[in-house]
């Protein structure tokens, strides 16, 4: 299946961005792999392509934009996976956090909102291989309770406050990551399930475009 991607393609780049990380204090080998295989450059429309390997947030089409890698890393270290999990990521966008993530968990469930965005990833992903990705074309505030409990939960997009069917959704010791605050800016929070407590850290200052749905923004 790898053959249809050249993976020495951007190689050099790639390396630079990893070592870029390591040098902000990125430590989670497991993560830096990830980073250091997967070809984010796929995930980008091409007019911006040739910036792939900078560590800035892009435009992928539909008013969204594909995080910067920093923002990933951080996020995906902040979970300290082991590849046993299930995790459910709200906001698929490109998909490239979706490909991390099927390097550093068991199965994940991805749920985007719409389908232009969906399709394309999805395209991405199928080349790559990866066989542990399930995709949703829906409204991520309901979570998806067929699949749940989920060990973590990583929203993509930024709400007022956290829907409640995350709560419900998350098994023991679960983490959810969500940015909450208003529409321009937001703290990025990790909450973990202790029995039918959630322990609340901030984390730090971020900017995600907005969580669209029942129980978030409604447009
Ligand atoms: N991690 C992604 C982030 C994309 S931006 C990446 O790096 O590419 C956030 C995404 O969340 C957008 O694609 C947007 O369409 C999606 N989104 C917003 N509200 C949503 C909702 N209620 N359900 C599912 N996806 C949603």
């Amino acid at each position: 299946m790898a053959g249809a991607i050249d993976l020495q393609e951007y190689r050099g780049a790639r390396r630079r961005l990893v070592e870029t990380l390591q040098a902000q204090g990125l430590r989670d080998l497991s993560v830096l792999h990830a980073i250091d295989e997967i070809p984010r450059h796929l995930f980008i429309p091409t007019g911006v392509r040739h910036r792939a390997y900078e560590d800035s947030a892009l435009p992928i089409g539909s008013g969204q934009t594909i995080s910067q890698p920093s923002i990933h890393a951080r996020y995906l270290e902040l979970l300290s996976l082991t590849g046993k999990e299930r995790v459910l990521e709200i906001g698929t966008g490109s998909g490239y956090q979706t490909a991390l993530l099927s390097r550093l968990a068991a199965q994940v469930f991805s749920i985007e909102r719409i389908a232009g965005l969906l399709d394309k990833a999805r395209e991405v992903i199928q080349q790559m291989g990866a066989n542990n990705i399930s995709f949703m074309l829906g409204d991520g505030t309901l979570g998806w309770p067929q699949f749940a409990p989920f060990d973590a939960i990583l929203v993509g997009a930024a709400a007022p406050e956290i829907p409640m069917a995350y709560v419900a959704q998350l098994a023991e010791g679960g983490r959810i990551l969500i940015p909450l605050g208003d529409r321009d800016e937001q703290v990025l929070h990790l909450f973990t399930r202790h029995g039918d407590e959630l322990a609340r850290q901030d984390i730090a200052p971020v900017r995600f475009v907005p969580l669209v749905g029942k129980h978030s923004w409604k447009s």
